[in-house]
């Protein structure tokens, strides 16, 4: 089993987001503009996972946009998922001359695809400029999802060529909480993968070509499949081949569906698989233990 500390390898696949966005709007400027609609490029940070010395991936389901009118800016979110998002927005420490409503923090769980209004802000002395810092998170899922007990299918054909990995609690990536139950299958790139589980397609990223052990430089650039399943919990395929993926957002696939290929993308130390059972717990995006039936009975995942 050494070969799992070789082979081990993804880390905080996804989900927490940190964007600290700076807001300068000119009182005077923004009477002049009336319904303007602006697109602000979030500047994404990258938090957690300090053990493994890995980053978050940005969560593509996360969007801010603005609306001036009159003076006011209406701050709205767009959950991008084919599933539910929870979003927070609250304020650093930089906020000058603003006043919100809502007062902040705010966090909502959105439907999928659903674009809300999450403040309105304004200027407390309108000749003054006013200096917003906001941060928002999102996190995929629903926080009120209880996880049933559900013997889960390999994510790969029985006969394919494989081994497992690194299992639960894997020393080398597999300790941060959104990983800690995470299993990885060494299977050759260019894998078949197959839904461990039914459910629909909330996410999914195939346009990374590249893989390596500087999380640095990889563990953002992972192209992964997120799967929800009816009781709320997700499921993660990552690693995936370069335009490795069979399935689209919103799609519902069946148990033992081919849903993509197997790669070597992102923070990686050869090609495999990893496959994490994930839920919200409240803005928090956790890894949980779970059982996978192989060809002799349940994986041994847990050490
Ligand atoms: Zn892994």
């Amino acid at each position: 089993m050494n070969k799992r500390f070789r082979y081990a390898v993804i880390g905080g696949i996804f989900g927490l987001l940190a964007i600290g966005l700076w807001l300068q709007a000119s009182t005077s400027a923004d009477k002049n503009i009336s319904a303007a609609r602006k697109k602000i490029a979030l500047h994404k940070s990258v938090a957690g996972n300090k053990a493994a010395g890995q980053a978050l991936p940005s969560l593509s389901g996360n969007e801010i946009e603005f609306e001036t009118i009159d003076g006011i800016v209406y701050v709205y979110v767009n959950n991008r998922l084919s599933g539910p998002m929870q979003v927070q927005l609250s304020e650093g420490s930089s906020s000058r001359n603003t006043e919100a409503w809502p007062s902040l923090p705010v966090s909502y769980v959105l439907e999928p695809k659903q674009r809300k209004l999450l403040t309105r802000l304004q200027a407390i002395d309108q000749n003054a400029p006013m200096i917003r810092d906001l941060r928002s998170l999102g996190i995929p899922g629903d926080p009120h999802a209880i996880p049933e007990d559900v013997a889960y299918s390999l994510p790969i054909d029985e006969n394919s060529h494989w081994e497992l990995g690194q299992e639960f609690n894997g020393e080398y990536s597999h300790h941060d909480e959104q990983n800690r139950y995470a299993v990885d299958f060494i299977v050759p790139i260019g894998t078949p993968v197959l839904a461990a589980r039914a459910g629909v397609v909330m996410e999914t990223i195939a346009n990374y070509g590249s893989g390596g052990q500087d999380a640095k430089i990889y563990a953002s650039r992972a192209n992964f499949i997120r799967i929800l399943h009816d009781d709320g919990s997700m499921g993660l395929y990552a690693h995936l081949q370069e335009n490795g993926i069979l399935v689209k957002a919103g799609q519902r696939v069946g148990l033992g569906e081919m849903i993509g290929y197997s790669g070597n993308t992102g923070f990686s130390s050869g090609p495999h698989l990893h496959f994490a059972l994930q839920i919200n717990t409240g803005l928090r995006l956790v890894s949980i233990p779970f059982r996978m039936v192989g060809p002799e009975g349940n994986l041994p995942l847990s050490q």
